[in-house]
């Protein structure tokens, strides 16, 4: 397919190689703008090592990416965000005895002309956001004290805070009860009507169904295909 402003993601020809192995053998994946896009493929398929490369933890050893039809570089997650480009990991990178806007804020110059840390400011926005996008997060709870499910939301945010239009979520159901999932997906299809679009990982079928639009299905580091959900 040919680099379309009509895509949020382009990634063509994705080659990556660990050592002897190809983890990745020029992948495709077209994701169009304000869906939400699943990549589909069994434990060790190289989902990861796609998103990663997305979010510029890996750098592939062949083929481009675009973004919103333009073609990108990016070396380091900074770039990734400069770009608009967030990532949920699959195990959460939070600070436990911090608070929600404390992780938020946290790696970020959000300092005010007094040379303080604006927490007020920050929290005043953290909370715009969640009520912005049904989060329900508290901007002042802290870390422990929260489900995993909050806790999950709480990385959503981060990349929202972020400027993210794209968000990856990697794996995000594994560690969310059965009501949590229903709450998930409701979350990712109001973010996607208010103009985001979600990159989901899963090895499960039976999510894809009721949460996405389309869906790439990736086998042992090989592109099978993408279909509409
Ligand atoms: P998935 O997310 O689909 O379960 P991954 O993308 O994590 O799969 O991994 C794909 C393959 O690449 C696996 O065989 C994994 O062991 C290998 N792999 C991933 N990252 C690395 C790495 N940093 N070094 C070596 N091998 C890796
Ligand atoms: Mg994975």
């Amino acid at each position: 397919m040919e680099a379309n402003s009509e895509y949020a993601v382009q990634m063509h020809g994705i080659t990556k190689v660990f050592g002897t192995f190809k983890a990745l053998d020029g992948v495709d994946l077209d994701v169009r703008k304000q869906s939400v896009h699943a990549i589909l493929g069994e434990n060790g398929a190289g989902k990861s090592t796609l998103m990663n490369v997305l979010y510029g933890l890996y750098s592939a050893d062949e083929g481009e990416v675009f973004l919103n039809g333009k073609h990108v570089d990016i070396s380091n997650p900074n770039d990734a965000i400069a770009q608009g480009i967030g990532m949920v990991h699959q195990h959460f990178k939070l600070v436990h005895n911090y608070t929600v806007t404390e992780n938020i804020v946290l790696g970020m110059e959000s300092v005010n002309r007094f040379g303080v840390l604006d927490l007020k400011t920050a929290e005043k926005r953290v909370a715009e956001l969640s009520e912005q996008y049904g989060l329900m997060v508290n901007p002042r709870d802290k870390i422990e004290d929260i489900t995993v499910g909050m806790q999950q939301r709480v990385e959503i945010l981060k990349a929202l805070y972020r400027g993210a239009d794209t968000l990856i979520l990697d794996e995000p159901t594994a560690v969310l009860t059965p009501q949590e999932i229903e709450q998930l997906i409701r979350i990712m299809r109001d973010l996607v009507s208010k103009g985001k679009t979600i990159i989901i990982i899963t090895h499960k079928l039976k999510e894809i169904m009721s949460s996405a639009d389309v869906c790439t299905i990736i086998r042992r580091g090989q592109y099978m295909g993408t279909v509409d959900v």
